[in-house]
């Protein structure tokens, strides 16, 4: 029979009053992701999403790759499907893991029975099926404690699903059971981070970018679109705002005192991307933000950029090394774009001494000649919508 993914979800999650919500939830996410490769059956039944390939024509592997991206599930099995009999499991476990077993030292059977109309208990299929594969396979030898592999049976409602090691899924919780936030997504490589961590928690993520053509070039554009597609193939779609921002930084420049002008410049995009944001149903703003990394990370200007909004800003990197940060941007793939040297709108105009412990009464000080309303208007106006998907063409 055929080939099968068995994608098991979080447990924990399950045992709260949500668990319809966030089974149908993520259902629907693993269907949509499913498309692109090909006319599966998804079905949700026992804690475990079944993926079953409709017809011959199916990207097996392509889809397989896409599961690891799917936010929600724990562990995913890639199986072959058989009838529920003993026969036909042995026969399956010689023919679909057959060749793992000659090369791995030591094996085990481990098997779970949720059929309990089976005739047999979970410990005498592993003891069968374990005892007649010792028997074809004499230099794997069976090994309880620490097996070099392990072959799974598991015996469900529908039929007998036999595979070997489990791999990770992606975790986290459905994209789309959390709300929706706006994360604002800068060329390096702490945002794109920050997007995917809000995402993994079920969190619908949307972007806003700030761009100041002619100081930053259509290529720093690019590469932020870019990122902005990498980061799709775990939470899917998105929608990037690119928000021109030539005008404010040169207002900043020509009317603030220049140790304030990051700050300044970091307060007018908080409260820009809110004020898309809350249009667009985003319950938060989501940034890149780490304790201490440069100037306008310190708590006071946290304090003073925050408070221009008035809806939560998560900053999930907030308490990380630069290490973790970069491990995380190169397990999600976006590590080697973000490390292009195209410039950020926030080099442009970087002051030479930049106050690091500013008040909020300093700010609205510094503030004080520039019309901030009439500024945020005419910005509004031009914003650019991009809508961005993983299986676009690359941006770069
Ligand atoms: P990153 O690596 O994400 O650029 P960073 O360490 O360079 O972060 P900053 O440049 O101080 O830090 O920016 C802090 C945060 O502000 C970023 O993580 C991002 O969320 C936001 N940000 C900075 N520049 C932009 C921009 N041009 N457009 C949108 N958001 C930005
Ligand atoms: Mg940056």
């Amino acid at each position: 029979m055929k080939e099968i993914f068995l994608l098991k979800l979080g447990e924990i999650v399950l045992k709260g009053a949500n668990k319809r919500q966030f089974e149908d939830k993520l259902r629907q996410n693993v269907r949509r992701r499913m498309k692109a490769y090909g006319n599966f059956d998804v079905y949700l039944m026992q804690s475990t999403v079944y993926v079953e390939p409709m017809d011959e024509l199916c990207d097996m592997d392509g889809a397989w790759d896409a599961c690891h991206a799917i936010f929600g599930l724990v562990s995913l099995c890639r199986c072959r499907a058989c009838e529920k009999d003993i026969e036909s499991i042995y026969k399956t476990v010689e023919e679909y893991l057959g060749e793992d077993l000659d090369m791995a030292p030591s094996f085990k059977v481990e098997s779970k029975r949720s059929d309990k109309r089976f005739p047999m208990t979970s410990i005498e299929i592993s003891q069968e099926i374990g005892g007649r594969l010792a028997e074809s396979h004499p230099t794997c030898k069976v090994e309880m404690r620490k097996p070099a592999y392990t072959v799974y049976v598991e015996v469900r409602d529908l039929a007998a699903y036999v595979h070997g090691p489990a791999e990770p899924g992606a975790g986290g919780l459905p994209t789309g059971v959390g709300g929706r936030a706006m994360c604002l997504l800068s060329g390096g490589i702490d945002s794109p981070v920050a997007a995917y961590m809000i995402a993994k928690r079920g969190v619908e993520v949307e972007c806003v970018h700030f761009f100041s053509y002619p100081y930053t070039s259509e290529l720093a554009k690019a590469k932020v679109l870019e990122l902005a597609r990498l980061v799709t193939r775990y939470c899917g779609r998105m929608t990037v705002n690119i928000v021109g921002f030539t005008q404010i930084q040169e207002a900043i420049r020509d009317n603030c005192p220049e140790e304030f002008f990051t700050l300044i410049m970091r307060r007018f995009m908080m409260e820009i991307a809110q004020r898309v944001g809350v249009q667009d149903g985003c319950g938060a703003l989501i940034t890149g933000e780490n304790l201490g990394q440069v100037a306008s990370q310190t708590m006071q200007a946290m304090q003073v950029t925050g408070a221009v909004v008035d809806i939560p800003v998560f900053m999930p990197l907030i308490g990380m090394d630069k290490e973790e940060i970069v491990t995380i941007a190169r397990k999600i793939g976006t590590m080697d774009t973000s490390v292009l040297p195209y410039e950020d709108c926030c080099t442009v105009f970087t002051p030479k001494h930049p106050k690091t412990k500013p008040t909020v009464a300093q700010l609205i000080n510094a503030e004080k000649k520039l019309d901030r309303e009439a500024l945020i208007q005419q910005t509004l106006e031009s914003v650019e919508r991009i809508t961005v998907k993983y299986d676009d063409e690359p941006f770069l």
